[in-house]
């Protein structure tokens, strides 16, 4: 991490928020300005590149002004967070989003989803969406019992829990509203409805959907940049975000602490190396006993811990 470094707050360099990137400029918001106001579209220093650093979308920056209105990227302030995709810096809140129905929910890769942004660091916020098709008695009686899984499993984890109809416009607001302060992402499987509730948070946002993209013939996932969207007093990365994920960059002994209610537990185990899973007088399997850890969170702990030993004995 680069140091918040004196000399260059002595200078009186202004700093500002990159909140785009695109064909090797920067285009830095300057702290205190309209946020939808003029970016200072900037180069990064060359040094930067010598040192082997990115600046990213996200990034709060030290600048300079150079004489034709563009700007140099001087600095870059220590970041909270740093996700790889989509390629975005300081995210607090990432909204995994989940279906009731269409696609059908599914428990595992929630948590698969849960395990990444516990991961980064991040604080989820999980989101049902779709809720106009559960209303409607559309959904099978299996993704029902998901519904009802979701609430109560994670619910009683400490994660907030919202529902959502982009169709209606329904709990859209009260997201919204949880938003503010914040850099969020979205996250969640392709076609749960990411990009329509983006739509629906951003006025004017007109996010392609699986529906228009599919009418043209053409794949969803065209690369294209991201940019931080100010919208009331929140950024929201402009990007449907992580689809797709794997454990390659999770080491195995990283696993359990990615368990928000294993990690609580995981100090009253017997030994300190504890995995959970074997293992005498483990906090973790005693309260899987006794209900207080869902069994269909140990068992998905368990298989990604598998699926991650597996993978490295293949290296
Ligand atoms: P993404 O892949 O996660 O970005 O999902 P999209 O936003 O592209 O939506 C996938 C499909 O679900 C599209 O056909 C949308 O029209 C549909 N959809 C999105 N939100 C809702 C909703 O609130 N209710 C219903 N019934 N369908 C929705
Ligand atoms: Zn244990």
């Amino acid at each position: 991490m680069m140091s918040n470094s004196v000399k260059n707050l002595k200078t009186g360099s202004p700093s500002g928020r990159i909140v785009k990137a695109l064909s090797g400029y920067y285009y830095v918001l300057p702290d205190g300005a309209d946020p939808h106001g003029a970016t200072v579209q900037c180069r990064a220093r060359g040094v930067f590149k010598k040192k082997g650093i990115n600046p990213l979308v996200g990034d709060e920056v030290l600048y300079s002004l150079t004489e034709n209105g563009e700007g140099t990227v001087e600095e870059i302030l220590p970041r909270s967070s740093e996700l790889i995709r989509p390629p975005v810096s300081n995210v607090d809140l990432a909204i995994l989003v989940f279906s009731v129905t269409e696609p059908t929910l599914n428990l595992q890769l929630l948590d698969k989803f849960l395990v990444h942004i516990e991961h980064a660091g991040i604080e989820p916020l999980l989101c049902l969406s779709k809720r106009d098709l559960e209303a409607e008695g559309d959904e099978t009686e299996e993704a029902r019992k998901a519904t009802e899984d979701v609430r109560r499993i994670y619910g009683a984890i400490g994660y907030e829990v919202y529902g959502t109809s982009s169709r209606r416009g329904e709990g859209v607001e009260a997201l919204h509203e949880r938003l503010r302060g914040h850099i969020a992402v979205f996250a969640g499987q392709s076609g749960v409805g990411k990009s329509s509730l983006l739509n629906a948070i951003v006025p004017g946002l007109a996010l392609e959907t699986n529906e228009i993209s599919n009418r043209l013939g053409r794949g969803k996932h065209t690369t294209r940049h991201v940019e931080l969207i100010e919208v009331g007093g929140a950024y929201v990365a402009d990007t449907p975000g992580f689809s797709q994920l794997d454990f390659t960059e999770l080491g195995i002994e990283d696993l359990g602490y990615c368990f928000k209610e294993m990690r609580e537990l995981a100090p009253s185990c017997k030994f300190r190396a504890c995995t959970h899973v074997h293992e005498p007088g483990c906090a973790v399997l005693a309260a899987v006993e006794d209900g207080g850890v869902a069994e269909s969170r140990h068992r998905h702990y368990v298989q990604f811990l598998t699926e991650m030993k597996e993978k490295k004995r293949r290296y």
